[in-house]
């Protein structure tokens, strides 16, 4: 008999390859960040004579922020631009601004026109085209109680600290924020955000977020987090920051010495794609995981740079492997200036369905869509359970099984 169990076991064992053998041939010929170490080595040489910076500058925040590109003829040097796209940048940049990070600069490859990375940062004639999206389609001034609070559940919020970015993503939900210069919050509206906590015995998480909370001075983020975890029915605090992905120079150790003294402290970052995963930001990874912080992702579906199952997958893998562990993928939302990237949900269901039983449940984030208004996140799933009876449910497998199995035991005890 067990040479039979054996028998059966390999030949399943074959169908199992023989479902991620389309993946497997694919891979490879989605660019990581890991992959393109040498392309973003010899952009980064460039950079660094372009804006005359050492290797030492390069490798300090500071230097990264205060040098963010945001000048045409500069990014055409590192870019080899055509005149009409120059144009293109120049024109979009009046109405809405952009600024690119050295560090990511480097991310985006030359030979790679209009990929994944220069989607990313890079402004294109189609944001001021669109007259679709709303400029506040969260309706965040209707959720803001005190201070810079927005409130949308019943035992958690956020705060919004700063408006500025080591990079402008061209996707940004709260573009209407971004304006043109940078701006952290007055000290008195984060006072008043943090008496409004103070105030709700409910509140018990608190999410730091903006713009990217860590573009604030150490000195800033320890007074915060002090205030922040000296409230004692507030039992963590979430930082949701896209440093490690735009400039992982900003994880110093400093930084999370800082981070230590007030655990438990998240971090939730935002990967959209797997050339964004380098050295550098595993490197800032690796520093935040040992500092006791555990990591989160959250995507957004972006059309041209991510709406495909197998890059959906790479990236799901590759975050694990720096220690980041998926957490949403949001469904883009309707902000004007962006309709661009905003693909179908149909679109989202199928990297959803070609997530679960494929790979890793860790691997697995949620699928989300924001309802309008403000009116929370709604997650979005495939279909597994096609009917629910008194007696019996049916319910689809990841393979596309149907299956008739029981609501609930009924048992009958015979009395002895
Ligand atoms: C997303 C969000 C949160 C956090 O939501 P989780 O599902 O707990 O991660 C909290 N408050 C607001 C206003 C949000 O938009």
């Amino acid at each position: 008999m067990k040479g039979r169990g054996r028998e059966i076991s390999l030949k399943r064992a074959d169908v199992l390859k023989s479902k991620i053998q389309d993946y497997l041939d694919v891979r490879d010929s989605i660019p990581d960040g890991f992959q393109r170490q040498e392309m973003i080595e010899v952009q980064k040489a460039k950079i660094l004579k372009i804006l005359g910076g050492t290797e030492e500058d390069w490798n300090n925040w500071h230097w990264q922020l205060a040098n963010r590109i945001s000048d045409v003829e500069v990014l055409s040097r590192v870019l080899n631009l055509t005149p009409e796209e120059k144009a293109e940048i120049k024109a979009v940049g009046v109405e809405y601004r952009w600024a690119i990070s050295p560090y990511y600069l480097s991310l985006i490859d030359p030979a790679d026109n209009r990929g994944p990375i220069y989607l990313l940062a890079v402004p294109q004639r189609v944001e001021v085209l669109d007259t679709l999206g709303d400029l506040d389609p969260m309706g965040e001034e209707f959720t803001n109680p005190a201070g810079s609070i927005t409130r949308r559940y019943p035992d958690r919020l956020i705060i919004n600290v700063t408006n500025e970015c080591a990079m402008y993503c061209r996707f940004c939900q709260r573009r209407r924020n971004i304006g043109q210069t940078d701006r952290h919050r007055p000290k008195d509206v984060l006072e008043e955000s943090i008496q409004y906590i103070r105030d709700n015995q409910e509140i018990r998480d608190v999410l730091i977020t903006g713009g990217d909370p860590l573009t604030l001075s150490d000195k800033m983020i320890d007074w915060l987090l002090s205030e922040l975890t000296s409230i004692p029915h507030v039992e963590y605090v979430r930082i949701g920051t896209r440093t490690l992905v735009t400039m992982p120079q900003r994880i110093t150790p400093e930084l999370c010495d800082i981070l230590k003294k007030y655990h438990p402290i998240y971090i939730n970052t935002h990967f959209n794609h797997p050339a964004e995963i380098t050295e550098e930001a595993k490197v800032a990874a690796e520093r935040l995981s040992s500092a006791g912080v555990p990591l989160g992702n959250q995507t957004v579906l972006l059309n041209g740079v991510n709406n495909d199952k197998f890059i959906m997958r790479k990236l799901n893998h590759l975050l694990l492997t720096i220690r980041v562990r998926p957490y949403y993928i949001f469904h883009p939302k309707h902000v004007r200036g962006t309709e661009h990237f905003v693909c179908s949900i149909d679109e989202g269901i199928e990297i959803m369905e070609y997530l679960r039983g494929y790979t890793s449940g860790m691997a697995i984030p949620a699928y989300i869509i924001n309802a309008p208004g403000g009116k929370g996140k709604t997650p979005i799933l495939p279909t597994y359970l096609i009917s629910r009876g008194k007696d019996y449910v049916t319910i689809r497998t990841w393979e596309g099984e149907i299956i008739k199995y029981p609501n609930h035991i009924q048992v009958q005890y015979v009395d002895q």
